[in-house]
C-alpha cells in the first residue's frame, strides 16, 4: 500500500513511536488477579485491538486480519499463538536482565525472529509526481507490530538504562524506573506503593498483637 508521504494518516502510521512503556505494557497484559494468571490478550481480536490501540498495526491491516481470522481459525490461532510467544520470550529477556542471568534458551531466537520480520519501508515516486512512502512486506501486519515492540528493549540495552528496568514489588509488571535515585520499588506509588505500605502495616500490628498474646497468658 502507498501512503503520501506528507498526509496526516501517514504520520499516524509511520511516526508513532513505540516507546519501552508500550513494550512493557505489552509484557504486562500477560497479568495476574488475586494470584491467578488473567491474559489480557485472550483472543486474535483483543491482541489486534491493543495494537491498534497502540498504533503498531493500521487499524485497516487489523480489520483485514479481523476478518480472515473469522474464516480461517487455524491460522488466527497460530497468530495469537506468535502474539504469545515473542511476548513470553520478551518477558524471559526482560526478567534475564533485571536479574542479570542468561535468558532461557530459545528466548533471544523467538525476540531475534521478531526483530527481523518487520516490515521494511520505502520511498518511491507517487502519483502526483512527488515522493510516498511504501512498505515492502518482508513480515505480515502483526510481525511488524511485534518487531516494533521489541525494538524499545533493544534500545534501552544498547543506549540507555537496562538496571533501571524493573519488577514491581506489589503486582509483578515489568516497569521502568524514572525516580531520581531509580530505588523505586513498585509500578506506581498511588497503587501497588500504597497496597505494599498497608500490608506492611497490617503484618507490624498483626505481629504487635501476636507478640503480646503470649506476655497476656504468661502473665496469667
Ligand atoms: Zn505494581
Amino acid at each position: 500500500m502507498k501512503t503520501k508521504i506528507n498526509a496526516p494518516v501517514a504520520r499516524g502510521h509511520h511516526a508513532h513511536d513505540v516507546d519501552l512503556e508500550d513494550t512493557f505494557d505489552f509484557l504486562n497484559t500477560d497479568d495476574t488477579e488475586n494470584g491467578f494468571r488473567r491474559d489480557r490478550l485472550p483472543t486474535l481480536g483483543d491482541a489486534l485491538s491493543w495494537f491498534v490501540e497502540r498504533g503498531v498495526i493500521h487499524g485497516e491491516g487489523a480489520d483485514r486480519l479481523g476478518h480472515q481470522a473469522e474464516k480461517d481459525v487455524v491460522t488466527a490461532q497460530k497468530d495469537l499463538a506468535r502474539i504469545h510467544a515473542v511476548r513470553g520470550a520478551l518477558r524471559e529477556v526482560a526478567d534475564a536482565i533485571i536479574e542479570q542471568r542468561p535468558p532461557r534458551p530459545g528466548a533471544l531466537d523467538t525476540v531475534n525472529r521478531a526483530l527481523h520480520a518487520r516490515q521494511v519501508i520505502e520511498l518511491v515516486p507517487s502519483s502526483d509526481g512527488c515522493v510516498a512512502v511504501d512498505h515492502r512486506h518482508v513480515g505480515d501486519p502483526i510481525d511488524d507490530a511485534l518487531a516494533r515492540l521489541c525494538d524499545p528493549l533493544v534500545s534501552e540495552l544498547t543506549g540507555g538504562d537496562p538496571e533501571r528496568i524493573k519488577l514491581c514489588d506489589g503486582c509483578s509488571w515489568v516497569f521502568f524506573d524514572t525516580s531520581r535515585t531509580g530505588r523505586r520499588r513498585w509500578c506506581d506509588m498511588a497503587t501497588c506503593g500504597n497496597r505494599a505500605k498497608a500490608a506492611r502495616h497490617r503484618a507490624r500490628s498483626k505481629g504487635a498483637t501476636e507478640a503480646a498474646a503470649p506476655a497476656i497468658s504468661a502473665g496469667a
